[in-house]
């Protein structure tokens, strides 16, 4: 099987902003856009993008998860960068056509179609490092993947930073490029020297997210997040899984959490943790590192209560459960 997000179906929806208006939409070639070498982009990261999924359930029928969900944030990431204003209805139709072009390759369960939309300054102009680019592309490239688990699931092991920061804090609640740029390096370093997986970023001991995942904490039939503010990204997966725990009679606590709680909850028999995002969905957290220790949460293995989260919403996901929340958009 192919890495995740490495095989692209050959068409994508496109829209330009030019002359301060929106182009219609088309489906052209995935391959087939031109850039500037000076475009605003490539020079001062005004880039934005989304990661989406469509499903196909047992009756043949596909739908898209909480594409809604994903527009808006999109339209706010565009905002916070000064890209132009995004039409949420252009790029709800466009997310719509390029599914419906290719509903026949939507993967059956446990496979997916990844939808990423993506937004870039196109202005040629190396002049503007402090001013916005006035003109962009808007398109949406479709990539069939498959099983996330393949290999089996195996608990994470986390670094925990009170130091470093993933990204600048006014853009934690923008999903950009720079942001992981921001976040590679010291992540290959935890990775390289610590075997680390990922690096939970925790500045002055307030836990946050990993590069690109949110954090959970189960403790007994409590689910702990850090409430939402603009130092990290809202993730439509840290949502639809608190809905759900507390649809199962769990009390979930949006409130900041320290290290030192985390820590000393982690020690507990019983207590999991978890990080959340569309392409994993739900993953175990089984080890923190903190100052040159291995830190087991609860027993280090995978555990039943994230277990049941992520069935929970795959089952949704997947049609084996009603769309109580209405999260599903039907293509066909
Ligand atoms: C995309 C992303 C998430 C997860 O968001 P979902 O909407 O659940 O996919 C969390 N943190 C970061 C930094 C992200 O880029």
């Amino acid at each position: 099987m192919a890495a995740f997000g490495s095989v692209f179906l050959p068409k994508m929806a496109l829209a330009t902003f030019d002359n301060n208006q929106w182009s219609k939409a088309e489906l052209v070639p995935a391959d087939s856009i031109q850039l500037h070498p000076g475009a605003h982009v490539l020079h001062y990261s005004s880039t934005c993008f989304e990661g989406l999924k469509a499903f196909r359930h047992a009756d043949g029928s596909v739908h898209v998860f909480r594409m809604d969900q994903n527009v808006k944030r999109f339209a706010q990431s565009s905002e916070l960068l000064a890209l132009p204003t995004v039409d949420q209805e252009q790029l709800s139709q466009m997310i719509v056509d390029a599914v419906a072009e290719y509903t026949d390759e939507v993967p059956a369960p446990p496979g997916s179609l990844y939808i990423r939309p993506t937004h870039i300054g196109t202005e040629a102009a190396i002049g503007k490092a402090a001013a916005p680019s006035l003109s962009s592309m808007m398109y949406v490239l479709l990539s069939p993947v498959g099983d996330y688990f393949t290999g089996g699931v195996k608990a994470l092991r986390l670094l925990l930073d009170e130091t470093g920061m993933r990204c600048a804090p006014h853009m934690g609640m923008i999903k950009s490029g720079g942001n992981y740029a921001s976040a590679l390096g010291p992540t290959m370093k935890a990775k390289a020297e610590l075997q680390a997986d990922q690096i939970l970023f925790c500045p002055n001991g307030d836990v946050q997210e990993t590069g690109a995942a949110n954090f959970l904490l189960i403790d007994g039939n409590e689910i702990i997040t850090k409430a939402l503010d603009s130092s990290f990204l809202h993730g439509v997966t840290r949502s639809s899984v608190l809905t759900l725990a507390a649809d199962l009679g769990m009390t979930v606590s949006e409130r900041d959490i320290t290290v030192t709680e985390l820590l000393e909850r982690a020690a507990k028999p019983g207590v999991e943790a978890a990080l959340s995002g569309t392409a994993a969905v739900l993953t175990s957290v089984g080890t923190f590192i903190h100052n040159g220790e291995d830190i087991k949460v609860g027993s280090g293995e995978p555990g039943p209560v994230v277990e049941k989260l992520r069935k929970a919403l795959n089952d949704i996901q997947w049609g084996n459960a009603p769309d109580t929340h209405n999260w599903l958009t039907k293509i066909a």
